[in-house]
């Protein structure tokens, strides 16, 4: 018989986070079914133990002295199931399974994903966004654990907002997701995937977790920070990258200080010469 879930103990965050920093989670469980992860989150809630949801860590800096909780990796909870136009997904699927999921039935609207390493739970919460298209414009209502039943929360009451929702805000729980898609022709769905790659293609490589700022007032972080030279600064081994100003990259052993004191450095410089305040996109797992 399949087993509800794995459960693993002083796990290195930094092989759960794409930027590869952090120390040790206490516990680590990876549910298989979303009635365990409910059960489980039920539990941590009663006992009154923290606890984190993790999808592929892809926009989380994660603390040098770990996690004393329990982290749920979302992974494994993959399911699609599609019916009339809409598509609902598991808070784990990944986009490379969304992707090859909606080539093989011809469905369209999630190509602006294409490329951002991420699973569904997390890009739902966090809204992401790029090819000027966010979650919120596909999203049809989301599935969430409210006072341990999986509750439908319709797309209007989502409070999606700039790399927000109210499931950040409020530490809410994402088990699936309901997509509004539609059918098209499979080179349409083509075309739309290979201009949004392009447009990704000068992303620098490496371990990162993508933007570190949030654009704000009409300006891309990124330009201010590259305009006042910054790009290619370095603190320990977290580096600006040389062709992205919101870009941090580890370049060997990085740890979060490092990266912190990076922060500090790039919104202190744009704060004094330009007078605008940047804010974190990126999550801080303490
Ligand atoms: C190379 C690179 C490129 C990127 N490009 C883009 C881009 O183009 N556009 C963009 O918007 N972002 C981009 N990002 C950032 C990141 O991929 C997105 O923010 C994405 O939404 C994070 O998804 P994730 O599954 O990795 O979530 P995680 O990083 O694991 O988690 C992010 C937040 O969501 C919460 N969360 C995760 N799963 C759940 C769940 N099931 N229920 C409730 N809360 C949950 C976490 O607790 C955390 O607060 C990029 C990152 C990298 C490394």
């Amino acid at each position: 018989m399949e087993k509800n879930a794995i459960h693993l103990e002083n796990i290195p965050l930094s092989e759960l986070t794409t930027i590869g920093i952090g120390g040790l989670a206490k516990r680590v469980s990876y549910p298989m079914r979303t009635e365990t992860l409910i059960e489980e989150i039920q539990t941590c809630r009663k006992r009154g133990e923290k606890y984190v949801l993790l999808g592929n860590g892809s926009n989380v800096l994660a603390s040098d002295h770990g996690f004393q909780g329990t982290v749920f990796v979302t992974k494994h909870l993959r399911d699609i199931n599609f019916q009339g136009e809409s598509l609902t997904v598991g808070a784990g699927v990944t986009v490379g399974q969304l992707m090859r999921f909606c080539l093989e039935y011809s469905l369209s609207g999630w190509e602006f994903m294409a490329g951002i390493p991420a699973t569904m739970g997390g890009l739902t919460a966090m809204n992401a966004g790029a090819c000027g298209c966010t979650m919120s414009d596909i999203v049809q209502c989301v599935t969430i654990v409210e006072q341990g039943v999986p509750t439908e929360i319709p797309r209007e009451g989502c409070d999606f907002g700039q790399k927000t929702s109210r499931f950040l805000q409020n530490r809410e729980v994402i088990l699936s997701v309901r997509l509004n898609l539609h059918r098209a022709e499979r080179k349409e769905i083509e075309d739309n995937l290979m201009r949004c790659m392009q447009r990704r293609s000068h992303l620098p490589k490496g371990r990162s977790m993508g933007c570190v700022f949030q654009n704000t007032a009409g300006r891309s972080a990124g330009s201010l920070i590259s305009c006042l030279g910054l790009c290619g600064f370095r603190i320990g081994d977290a580096l600006i990258a040389h062709t992205h100003g919101n870009f941090i990259l580890n370049v060997a052993h990085a740890t979060e200080r490092d990266v912190c004191a990076l922060i500090d450095v790039m919104r202190n410089t744009v704060l004094r010469e330009f007078g605008i305040e940047l804010k974190e996109e990126i999550r801080y797992l303490r």
